[in-house]
């Protein structure tokens, strides 16, 4: 049966206005629903606080770049495997390991064991120890390498980092060192290396100025892979004049495409 030119016309604007329809809806779609849902669990006030301020101007601006919701919270209270479910990367920005709820250490175990999502720590979060009246949380020192935290430079010294894994992708477009000013570099009882793939540490020899806290070969960029989950520890993030360091921002950039599986 051959159509009336009518009713071509009539079919086209049917078949025409119902692509429309597809891609307005596909479009609306995308720019409703983000590509991954973070959460950040952020240390309240103290020192740290302008860090994690500047982190979050940050972090704002890399979720519009790279299609990502991000939510805020500061203890641990609502953490459980059902809300951890909602989200593909947990970002502790200087969060310690300790005064955590039963439940979230419970549940966070599961999230990183089972790889349930990413995860990338910074700085306070191997504050491992006792302390503030609560005690050491084993689990977590396992994570970060069986590790304990034992001194910091409270003078602040700037050192250069060496890049040992250039071919992660959490190091991708870094140069094979890169400076990182005033930061207060932890020392822990001992190398986390046997434990960790470590993608880079800190060349003490390069402190400035030099001091006599030290710990030999210092790692300070690894990711522990007898976990499921994929998970980064970037010990740097004292000041938020990191915030200017573009080595910083792509090494956290990186590592937070990485950690989500995008
Ligand atoms: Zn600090």
């Amino acid at each position: 049966m051959k159509l009336q030119p009518a009713t071509f016309r009539i079919t086209c604007f049917v078949v025409v206005a119902f692509a429309m329809l597809l891609c307005v809806g596909n479009a609306l779609c995308q720019a409703s629903s983000p590509k991954f849902h973070v959460l950040a669990i952020a240390e309240k006030g103290g020192i740290h606080k302008p860090f994690v301020d500047a982190a979050k101007v940050w972090l704002a601006q890399e979720a519009v770049k790279d299609d990502f919701s991000i939510d805020y919270i500061e203890n641990t209270d609502k953490i459980d495997d059902q809300f951890l479910s909602h989200y593909q990367l947990f970002l502790q920005l200087n969060f310690p390991p300790y005064a955590w709820t039963p439940t979230a250490m419970a549940a966070f175990q599961r999230y990183i064991e089972e790889g349930r999502g990413g995860w990338i720590g910074f700085h306070h979060a191997t504050l491992l120890g006792e302390f503030d009246g609560y005690p050491i949380w084993p689990w977590f020192s396992t994570f970060m390498g069986g590790i304990r935290f034992t001194k910091y430079i409270p003078t602040f010294v700037s050192g250069k980092v060496i890049v040992e894994a250039p071919s992660h992708p959490a190091m991708k477009n870094l140069p094979s060192s890169f400076e990182i000013e005033n930061e207060e570099w932890y020392t822990y009882d001992h190398s986390p290396r046997p434990n960790v793939h470590v993608l880079a540490s800190v060349d003490e020899n390069t402190y400035t100025p030099t001091t006599t806290i030290k710990m030999g070969d210092h790692p300070v960029v690894w990711t522990n892979e007898h976990y499921k989950a994929r998970n980064i520890y970037i010990f740097m993030g004292h000041h938020p004049e990191l915030f200017q360091n573009s080595f910083y921002t792509r090494l956290f950039h990186n590592s937070i495409l990485w950690a989500a599986h995008q």
